[in-house]
């Protein structure tokens, strides 16, 4: 059979045993399933072991610490969280422009694939960031305030920051960040790409928090009086009303813009490293 057929069969393979476990694991809904054995396939196939090695340590770091740190964290998580079991819209929200770096754009990028491949890990990186931040942040971070004013917030708002969660979001990129040398053999000065890529991907979530407290759409539940990013439903039943920021900036576009931006910093600095 043809190598890249065989590549292509191997990571649809893959990713279906990875996407059927977490999906008995609870840790995806089956729409969630769905959307990872495609973002799975792109990567594996586009991108090698490398490419799953990084996706894995995403996928399996981020959903630990879900599980471990905040196993009761329901309450806050339900401020900015649909529970615990990830859909469609948030896989490909977290890995979708990583899925099409590494399945579409990298094996056609030729000479310019060490770049292709520093954005692929960016946007990773920053995915990892944010997730890192988010429940570390909500378990061990005091007092938090709002990136914007520095008004403190309460725990779990869109936007609200705190010293533990900023430290995660560096460590969260920083392990993808030296996973990311297994795909960069040969570079330049890799522990100076490490470091930058790290650094991209902690940019990329403190974006993510500038827009959550910003443009991010903010709701009300309108039986309860919570505060919720769900809508039109909050999970008490009740209906909730738009109280700030736009209603096209949901959750998912903004963690979406939040691997671009660790995409687009991480490749130019491998432009800058070359
Ligand atoms: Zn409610």
């Amino acid at each position: 059979m043809n190598i890249l057929l065989s590549r292509w069969l191997l990571a649809l393979g893959l990713a279906l045993i990875v996407s059927l476990a977490a999906s008995r694991a609870r840790l995806l809904s089956p729409g969630g399933a769905a959307a990872a054995v495609v973002v799975g396939t792109m990567v594996f196939g586009g991108a090698g072991l490398p490419g799953a090695g990084l996706l894995l340590a995403f996928f399996i770091s981020s959903s630990l610490l879900t599980r471990v740190v905040n196993p009761r964290a329901v309450e806050a998580a339900d401020k900015f969280s649909k529970g615990g079991r990830r859909d469609a819209a948030q896989v490909l929200a977290n890995g979708g422009l990583a899925a099409l770096l590494a399945g579409v754009i990298l094996p056609a990028a030729g000479e310019l694939s060490p770049v292709v491949w520093a954005a692929f890990a960016g946007a990773l990186a920053a995915a990892n960031a944010d997730t890192w931040a988010t429940e570390i942040g909500v378990r061990f971070g005091r007092r938090p305030v709002l990136i914007t004013t520095l008004a403190p917030a309460t725990p779990g708002t869109s936007g609200a920051v705190t010293g533990a969660g900023l430290a995660a979001s560096f460590g969260g990129a920083g392990l993808i960040a030296v996973l990311s040398l297994l795909g960069a053999p040969g570079a330049r000065a890799p522990l100076l790409l490490a470091v930058l890529t790290a650094a991209a991907g902690s940019l990329g979530a403190l974006v993510d928090s500038l827009l959550g407290a910003t443009l991010q759409a903010r709701y009300r539940c309108l039986a309860c009086g919570k505060v919720t990013e769900q809508h039109p439903q909050h999970r008490c039943g009740g209906l909730t009303t738009l109280t700030g920021g736009w209603a096209v900036v949901s959750n998912e576009v903004v963690n979406f813009d939040c691997t671009a931006v660790g995409a687009a910093l991480a490749g130019a600095l491998a432009v800058w490293l070359a």
